[in-house]
């Protein structure tokens, strides 16, 4: 009933205009709708802040994470995006030496002709570190965001970002710790998530540094209109996504800067936070 209810309210919110005038292009209008935000439910990631943590090996804090995501999704072979540093050759082959003993193979994207058949036909991509505007731009110029989303969205891409890689997966990369080395088209991203992160994050005070701390930093960009809620990532936290279900998880917790509110708040691992989803899932 309540289904019905909210179908028919958002029916009669289409608006006539824009060629959908007759019932059933309407009627084909919101079918579409629906079904592209209930595919949402589908979408399963991996965001690390890092590949990197201190006291481990390159991903080992994540190892367990990784190989169990991986497992449960039926995937043995990782597509791996290196657009966000220069040598994918050696940032592709980083990764092999590390994952590939874990049980799964790793090939570089940049090593197959058309990178959009081997998006369309991989069941999981790693995105990894580096910095952000390179890789946005990178995966801008190869028409790979729309694609990556729609995979996702639907259930027939897993995604794991490491930082860089898990900038990328938010809304936008406003709150990267990069500099902005290259110019994106746009900061908009590829928006598997509803809002923004800021990876290897650190409540850094230093009394005889006088430059901004991170903590400002997120501030100023929360005082901007399109400003979204940021999550910082502490170095060794995950970000599980599960459909509509996010929790974190990792060796280290998370911190919530809202828009609006001065204080952030702390959230420690397997906290539930699901809750960032709300909006999102009132909307499906
Ligand atoms: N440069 C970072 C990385 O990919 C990203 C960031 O700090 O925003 O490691």
């Amino acid at each position: 009933m309540l289904c019905y209810k909210l179908f028919y309210l958002h029916f009669h919110h289409i608006p006539c205009t824009h060629g959908v005038s007759d019932l059933s292009a309407r009627f084909k209008v919101v079918r579409r709708t629906y079904l592209t935000n209930n595919m949402a439910t589908r979408r399963q990631a991996l965001l690390l802040s890092s590949s990197n943590c201190h006291g481990y090996s390159l991903l080992e804090f994540a190892k367990k994470d990784v190989c169990d995501f991986l497992t449960k999704n039926n995937v043995s072979e990782l597509l791996f995006i290196p657009y966000a540093q220069k040598d994918y050759d050696a940032y592709t082959t980083k990764m092999q030496d590390v994952i590939e003993p874990w049980g799964f193979t790793v090939t570089g994207l940049h090593s197959y002709p058309d990178v959009i058949d081997a998006v369309n036909s991989s069941k999981a991509i790693f995105v990894g570190g580096g910095n952000t505007f390179l890789l946005l731009k990178t995966l801008y110029e190869h028409n790979l965001i729309s694609l990556i989303k729609k995979k996702v969205d639907e259930g027939s891409l897993i995604y794991i970002g490491s930082s860089a890689g898990t900038n990328v997966a938010t809304k936008s990369i406003h709150t990267t710790n990069d500099m902005p080395i290259i110019y994106p088209p746009s900061f908009e991203a590829i928006g598997i998530v509803p809002f923004n992160i800021n990876p290897h994050y650190i409540e850094t005070e230093h009394e005889t540094h006088k430059g901004e701390t991170r903590d400002q930093r997120i501030l100023e960009y929360l005082e901007m209109t399109h400003a979204n809620p940021v999550l910082g990532l502490r170095e060794g936290c995950i970000l599980h996504i599960n459909g509509y279900n996010l929790t974190i998880k990792g060796i280290a917790g998370a911190v919530l800067f809202n828009v609006g509110e001065k204080t952030p708040k702390r959230y420690d691992v397997d906290s539930d936070m699901s809750f960032l989803c709300d909006q999102i899932k009132e909307l499906a």
